[in-house]
């Protein structure tokens, strides 16, 4: 071969290597660019607020984990861990100062994830045997103030006590919520607030001398309709759960994930800009389609059950495909929820294989849910 050949062949053979690598890095790259269509718009993760010791990792895990699976809502249940400057009375040992605070909003910025912080409002302010917080400072707000809390907790027991509320008829308890409220929303830089208000069995109590005697749908719709109003005013979209506003024994759910003191119809009384987070852990209830059928922006929440996760993930699908345009957009998608503390989340994330992994799993079942939403938006 002469020395021009040569020179020509491998000239060829360069251009030719090249043009093809170019292909290569064009494929990839419109790979990489390639509009991904989102199947739904909420896809979250509802977890507890971490303590200091523990942020430098939570931040690490939403930067470099929750982000590239895909999580782009944190319902960051906060709660009394946060260094309230309004009411430092009521501020837990060991709550998230202001800076530490910004640390989160930050890295939920960088990747769009959407933060709403969550206090627990009316129900659950207590566990068993402790009192929370808003109660230990003022217990004047105690709806039940004769129930005492046992040294051993037992369920069930003589005064069907599972969490205390407190009194929303007492005139002093919202001008002190609604406070820790505008400072979480504030920090968190919030356009959305969820309220809880899940599991209000303590309401309307015989014993309270402002409560006594009135329909307990409408306490309920009232104490709904003012946390709303309150957010109103900052232009915050409420968000709280829905299982109050379902008839437990119409629905044969009962009181737990449903209601059997007569709430359920406050489901008529309440603004329907509200987004009702419908949590159902052991069956995939189709209870979204009641909550949208009513007006309500939803999102259904799962826990640990994969079976059960698939379904509920098929039926959001299903529910916004074959509901009438007016409808379908209220199907706003997932939020699984973790009832492990941030650190045990992170632990089971980093650290569990598939094969220790039980049946009943919340970390088996987030990965999986997200694994599936993932497929399901990369697919044609
Ligand atoms: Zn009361």
């Amino acid at each position: 071969m002469s020395k021009f050949a040569l020179i020509l062949l491998l000239s060829i053979l360069t251009s030719c290597m090249s043009s093809s690598s170019r292909q290569e890095a064009a494929t990839k790259n419109s790979q990489k660019t390639k509009p991904v269509k989102a199947i739904f718009p909420v896809k979250g993760l509802s977890i507890k607020s971490p303590k200091p010791a523990s942020l430098d990792r939570f931040v690490k895990f939403i930067d470099e984990e929750l982000s590239s699976m895909g999580v782009n809502t944190i319902m960051l249940r906060i709660g009394y861990d946060y260094q309230y400057s309004s009411h430092p009375e009521l501020v837990n040992e060991g709550a998230l100062s202001n800076a530490e605070a910004k640390r989160i909003v930050a890295v939920c910025k960088k990747h769009d994830i959407k933060l709403i912080p969550a206090i627990n409002l009316l129900g659950h302010q207590s566990w068993h045997s402790k009192v929370y917080k808003l109660l230990e400072v003022y217990p004047q707000f105690d709806e039940t103030p004769h129930v005492k809390l046992p040294e051993k907790y037992e369920w069930p027991n003589a005064d069907k006590l599972y969490c205390k509320s407190y009194c929303p008829e007492h005139p002093d308890v919202h001008k002190v919520v609604f406070a820790l409220i505008d400072e979480l929303v504030a920090v968190c830089e919030a356009d959305s607030f969820h309220a809880g208000m899940d599991e209000v069995f303590y309401l309307g109590d015989d014993k309270c001398p402002r409560c006594a005697g009135k329909d307990k749908a409408k306490l309920f719709a009232d104490e709904v309709i003012r946390i709303h109003s309150h957010l109103k005013k900052s232009n915050t979209k409420m968000w709280m759960w829905g299982d109050r506003l379902i008839d437990g024994k119409a629905t044969a759910m009962g009181f737990w994930e449903a209601s059997e003191n007569g709430t359920h119809r406050a489901i008529d009384l309440i603004p329907k800009d509200i987004t009702i987070a419908d949590w159902h852990y052991e069956r995939a209830d189709p209870t979204a389609v009641l909550f949208a059928a009513k007006g309500f922006d939803v999102v259904t929440v799962p826990w640990r059950l994969p079976d059960v996760t698939i379904e509920q993930l098929n039926q959001t699908i299903s529910n916004r495909k074959n509901s009438a345009d007016g409808m379908k957009q209220r199907f706003q998608g997932m939020m699984l929820t973790s009832w492990y503390g941030p650190d045990s989340f992170m632990d089971r994330y980093y650290q569990i294989t598939e094969n220790t992994l039980k049946k009943g799993d919340s970390m088996k079942t987030f990965k999986l849910l997200f694994e599936q939403i993932n497929q399901l938006e990369k697919s044609p």
